[in-house]
């Protein structure tokens, strides 16, 4: 009996992957693996290897990578989600399904800040934040995972309020200092009590991003002490370099790279880590939906950006906007390995590029082109609508 048939209706969903050209793991310590398959057992990835030394049979599906590579979904550190598929900040719809098309799977807020008539008040704040974290658990666009409700400290809030919202499910704060919170001193207390109750921080750092909101320097970043240091680099005006490396060098936390920021102080920053041999701590985020849009492609613009002004290798500047971000970040995607959510991103060079390969060709400064997404084990878009066309595009070869 073939193995197929053997399969109880519902019974496990066996993914295999065969054919890949370019295994990116996502991993700084080994970007790339020497591999050539993948199966994903009911989403999550239960072996990588060579394919004639794996068990590929009894597929449900089996996509034919046709020698492109594959990578890691990639993982956006900082949005600001709203709700459903839709930002009222530039009143457009489907931003969230135009970044999975950008290669993007998992998305963090930094705070529901463009929600029109955003409560102040610390009940409001709470429920806010509960009903995103909700609303986007339950919601998920083509299968976009969307870490939603991440409320914006205001004060007045009390430890019981963080113990609460921790209770209630929320993991992130949004960024301090966009909400009455400005000062260190508060920001260090609150920031700690959301710790205490598993909630990880950001910060919104440098000058004000829109009107209303206000500049965070280094003292009030290095006094907060978040887990990430929101847009080191500005959203989108930057600090000045000497209070960067100040940054840099005065913490252990995150250095998170936005593309709605200052690009030269985002190079800045990237050299900073690298003289300090701590590349783990970049990890990459859009800061959109914003004044400045939304960018589906931002997270592969800013690996290009980094790789060919940057000199980093390609495949590192990949792992900032996946392994980096799921470690830092405690998300079980992100990475090529057993255990790991079955989320892809296949890539190759576009149409044209200078570039010999895909890796060149982001070194060149080119976007490469996407020919397929998966999500927990699931194909999800084919050649993308919105990158450059890749060269080579992956097949479903059997369903
Ligand atoms: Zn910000």
């Amino acid at each position: 009996m073939a193995a197929e048939e053997a399969k109880p209706a519902g019974g496990p969903s066996k993914l295999v992957i065969r054919n890949i050209g370019l295994l990116l793991s996502g991993d700084l310590q080994k970007p790339i693996l020497d591999a050539d398959a993948i199966v994903a057992i009911d989403g999550r990835i239960s072996a990588v290897g060579r394919a004639k030394d794996l068990d590929l049979s009894g597929a449900t599906t089996v996509i034919d990578a046709k020698e492109t590579a594959l990578a890691p979904g990639l993982i956006d550190s900082h949005v600001h989600p709203v709700a459903g598929d839709w930002t009222p900040r530039q009143s457009q719809i489907n931003w969230i399904d135009s970044y999975l098309h950008g290669g993007v799977t998992t998305m963090i807020s930094a705070g529901e800040v463009h929600m029109p008539g955003r409560p102040k008040d610390i009940l409001g704040v709470k429920a806010m934040a509960i009903f995103a974290q909700r609303a986007f658990a339950n919601f998920r666009p083509n299968g976009v995972k969307i870490h939603g409700g991440a409320p914006v400290i205001e004060t007045g809030m009390s430890e019981e309020d963080f113990k609460e919202l921790g209770a209630a499910g929320v993991r992130y704060l949004g960024e301090v200092g966009l909400g009455g919170v400005k000062d260190g001193p508060t920001a260090k207390k609150m920031v700690a009590w959301a710790r205490k109750y598993g909630i990880q921080s950001t910060i919104h750092t440098g000058g004000p991003s829109i009107p209303g909101s206000g500049l965070i320097d280094k003292d009030v970043v290095l006094e907060a002490d978040t887990d990430v240091i929101g847009h080191i680099n500005g959203g989108h005006t930057a600090l000045p370099d000497d209070q960067i490396r100040c940054i840099c060098e005065g913490c252990k936390r995150g250095l998170e790279l936005v593309h709605n920021g200052n690009e030269r102080s985002a190079l800045f920053t990237l050299r900073t880590a690298k003289e300090m041999r701590q590349l783990d701590r970049v990890i990459l985020g859009t800061d959109a939906p914003a004044g400045s849009g939304v960018q589906p492609l931002g997270i592969l613009r800013m690996i290009s950006m980094l790789a060919s002004l940057g000199e980093v290798p390609a495949e590192i500047a990949i792992c900032f906007a996946t392994g980096n971000t799921a470690r830092m970040r405690s998300l079980d995607c992100g990475l090529i390995e057993k255990g790991r959510a079955a989320d892809f991103v296949f890539l190759d060079k576009a149409q044209h590029s200078a570039g010999k390969t895909l890796l060149d060709s982001i070194r060149l400064g080119d976007l490469p082109g996407i020919g397929m997404t998966v999500i927990d084990g699931i194909v999800r878009t084919q050649r993308s609508r919105n990158t450059p066309p890749a060269t080579r595009i992956p097949e479903i070869a059997a369903h």
